[in-house]
């Protein structure tokens, strides 16, 4: 494990291959969790980089390396049981992708789920900017950086810019979860919200079976 200090407070732990058992204790409530990948098919591209923070200005950042490079590959048993535990909730931007990507790596289903960007959807109709830097932005007022969003994830040394960006993903979500609860209750959509979050480990699973393009939904 390496550990790297950051401004403001925030420290970024890289552990290889599993998040290590003495940690899995540090979360427990709610745990906002990003995935870094080869690209964006879930079915294609190999997951890299699953970042975890408690929502107290520590990320834990693990890193997955296939065996073939000398790695374990998709063991790791103390992650998969925090995924599934279901007294965590777990906080996601764009859960739909993060949650086909882990069950297409590991065969599980992560639950229970929330996610910021669908909260977002539900009450921010006043505009179409979703991403999560327009929601630091106007929620909280922090400037977040995409630059490294299509950087080398598969790299077996990942540079601290990269572990920086990676970490930046899930630091501020549960801020971000905080303004969104208060306006979905505000607009009287917490209820309609919660079930979009009950369905979306489904909505995962329809991705991976090819029912996204077109959508089951669709006419
Ligand atoms: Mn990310």
């Amino acid at each position: 494990m390496s550990e790297t200090q950051f401004a403001a407070g925030v420290t970024i732990h890289l552990h290889k291959h599993d998040l290590p058992e003495s940690i899995l204790s540090k979360f427990s409530g709610v745990v906002a969790i990003d995935t870094e990948t080869m690209g964006l098919d879930a079915r294609r591209d190999r997951l890299c980089l699953v970042q975890l923070s408690a929502g107290d200005g520590t990320a834990h950042l693990v890193q997955l390396i296939p065996p073939g490079l000398g790695g374990r590959g998709g063991d790791c048993p103390n992650l998969k049981r925090l995924l599934v535990d279901p007294a965590v909730v777990k906080l996601f931007h764009f859960a739909r992708f993060d949650v086909a990507m882990l069950r297409q790596t590991f065969g599980i289903g992560t639950g229970p789920v929330i996610c910021t960007k669908i909260a977002s959807k539900l009450v921010r109709t006043y505009t179409d900017r979703h991403g999560l830097r327009d929601l630091c932005r106007e929620l909280l007022g922090v400037e977040i950086s995409k630059q490294l969003q299509s950087s080398d994830w598969g790299a077996l040394d990942l540079s601290p810019e990269q572990c920086a960006y990676a970490a930046s993903d899930v630091l501020h979500l549960h801020a971000l979860w905080a303004k969104l609860e208060a306006l979905l209750a505000r607009e009287g959509r917490r209820a309609l919200a919660d079930a979009c979050f009950r369905f979306l480990p489904a909505r995962a699973t329809l991705d991976l079976l090819g029912y996204d393009d077109p959508d089951l939904f669709e006419h």
